[in-house]
């Protein structure tokens, strides 16, 4: 293998993010990615029918639409269109009602009844200073915020929904805001699932919650095409299995901790390799693919235009599931997200056919099949929905490791959102990408700012490298660039 500046491990939205911003600085890059796809949590396949595309992990990006690192990248410049539906989440309740989270504040605000003012005080401030937000909560959490009304305006509203949740009386608007708050997968209330909900919930609202056209993976062959355009090569189908393997001058790990424990063996240092020992995971994610002949029959047909579904019933319901999710125990109504993606992106559905992606929160390490499980909670909201799959799979938490090594137990944030560990991950730190063991960055979602497609740990992770190893502090620009063709990843990936 011929020496290279930077081989960067896994391939997903963060080690590609990472792999752009090298190569962009004139450095050669080389990808490994043990799957035989790139992408990581961005992939996606055809199941059941080779027309019907399902993505297997992420499915919808308000984080990608968000974030600084693509911002810059701008996804809509280099033909992947994200697709904001007009109701950018829903949550159904017993008896046929929803509530729902329009990318319009002042519809949402509306049809809140009593609470639609409360929703606006919490929500329209954030929405005018959406990008101090976002770059606040998307950062490294190691330099002062440009915009200095950001953090008051998140401080006193993580405290107003720790306290009284931000004073929101219906049981429709306080189930609304719950739902958000459990994409932390974590203990409700807490300051990290308030945080999420604001920024999550305020995003609905600004940038939307959008659905690559085409699928999550367009993300992906996006960053990839960029990176070939720069030099970069990814190889796919081989796993790393010790850092020894690579040559080059500095290796990017787009891997958990454990990841870096076992690629590393015994050369790091004790100390260290204790604390990413003491890294927690946090509960699983089941998920269920399903192919359907319709789309799903809403008791109240509206959610049926919601780009996301939550399922979790009121707001005593979703804590309790949560918790008791937290805690290891199993329940029989777990909180369950559901996209159907043609609902946004008509293409998805061919021949009378569409994808439904859902998945379960459950305790980590959990072996149940979420197929009944989740299929009965849809029912309850959606009655008939059994009757239209024509065929579904369903992959456990205790499963999900074997298909992507940096969910440990189905933990998809690889590393549970703790107080502790949103602040310190994987552990306390000036520079928490940089390893003991010399030109080693970790650089997944196990560093800050954590979970989801926003490629601000790879990027932020490739930053530090590049001022340490390489003493390149000029951030390279991640703008497309005029001329350059795209190239298609998927025929060029070995
Ligand atoms: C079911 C599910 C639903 C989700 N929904 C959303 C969503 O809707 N929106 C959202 O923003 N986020 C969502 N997420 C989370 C999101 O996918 C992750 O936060 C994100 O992909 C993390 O990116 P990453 O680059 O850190 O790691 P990953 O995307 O997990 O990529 C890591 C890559 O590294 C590879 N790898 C690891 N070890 C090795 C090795 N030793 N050798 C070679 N390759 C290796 C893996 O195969 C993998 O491809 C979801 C995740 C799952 C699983």
């Amino acid at each position: 293998m011929t020496r290279v500046d930077v081989a960067v491990v896994g391939s997903g939205p963060n080690g590609l993010a990472a792999a752009v911003t090298m190569a962009r600085a004139g450095l050669t890059v080389h990808v490994h990615e043990q799957a035989p796809t790139l992408g990581g949590g961005l992939r996606g396949e055809a199941l059941f029918d080779s027309r019907v595309r399902h993505d297997l992990c992420a499915a919808v990006h308000p984080m990608a639409a968000a974030s600084a690192f693509f911002r810059e990248f701008d996804l809509p410049a280099r033909g992947v269109g994200l697709l904001r539906p007009p109701i950018a989440y829903a949550h159904p309740l017993d008896g046929g009602r929803a509530a729902f989270a329009h990318h319009d504040l002042a519809t949402t605000c509306d049809r809140l009844g009593p609470d639609g003012q409360r929703w606006h005080r919490l929500m329209a401030p954030l929405v005018r200073h959406s990008r101090g937000v976002t770059d606040l909560l998307l950062s490294g959490q190691r330099s002062l915020p440009r915009d200095l009304s950001a953090p008051l305006l998140l401080g006193t509203r993580v405290l107003g929904q720790l306290l009284h949740g931000n004073g929101l009386r219906t049981e429709a608007a306080r189930a609304l805001l719950t739902g958000v708050a459990a994409h932390a997968v974590g203990r409700l209330p807490s300051p990290p699932s308030a945080a999420i909900a604001l920024l999550l919930g305020h995003l609905a609202h600004a940038t939307g919650w959008p659905l690559p056209e085409g699928g999550s993976i367009r993300i992906a062959e996006a960053l990839a095409d960029d990176l070939h355009a720069h030099g970069g090569v990814v190889h796919t189908g081989h796993r790393i299995s010790r850092l020894a393997e690579l040559d080059a001058r500095v290796i990017m790990l787009d891997t958990a901790p454990n990841g870096l424990l076992a690629l590393a063996g015994d050369r790091l240092p004790p100390r260290y390799a204790r604390a990413l020992r003491r890294f927690r995971y946090g509960p699983g994610a089941a998920k269920a693919d399903f192919l359907v002949s319709e789309p799903i029959p809403w008791a109240d047909p509206e959610v049926g235009r919601a780009g996301t579904v939550h399922l979790g019933g009121t707001r005593a319901e979703t804590v309790a599931a949560e918790n008791a999710t937290v805690r290891g125990e199993p329940v029989d109504d777990p909180f369950v997200l559901v996209v159907d993606p043609a609902v946004t992106d008509p293409t998805r559905a061919v021949g009378g056919r569409r994808p439904v992606w859902a998945y379960a929160h459950v305790p980590n390490g959990d072996t149940r099949d979420p197929v009944p499980l989740i299929t009965r909670r849809i029912e309850r909201y959606a009655p008939g929905f059994a009757d239209t799959v024509v065929a579904a799979r369903g992959v456990p938490a205790a499963e999900y490791e074997t298909y992507n090594p940096n969910y440990p137990g189905g933990d998809i944030g690889a590393g549970a959102l703790t107080l502790k560990q949103s602040l310190f991950r994987p552990l306390p730190a000036w520079n928490p990408y940089r390893t003991p063991l010399p030109g080693v960055y970790l650089c997944s979602a196990s560093t800050p700012p954590g979970p989801s497609v926003h490629g601000m740990c790879g990027h932020l992770a490739a930053r530090a490298a590049l001022r340490d190893e390489f003493h390149i502090t000029t951030a390279p620009s991640l703008r497309p660039r005029d001329g350059v063709p795209p190239t298609d990843t998927a025929r060029r990936a070995s």
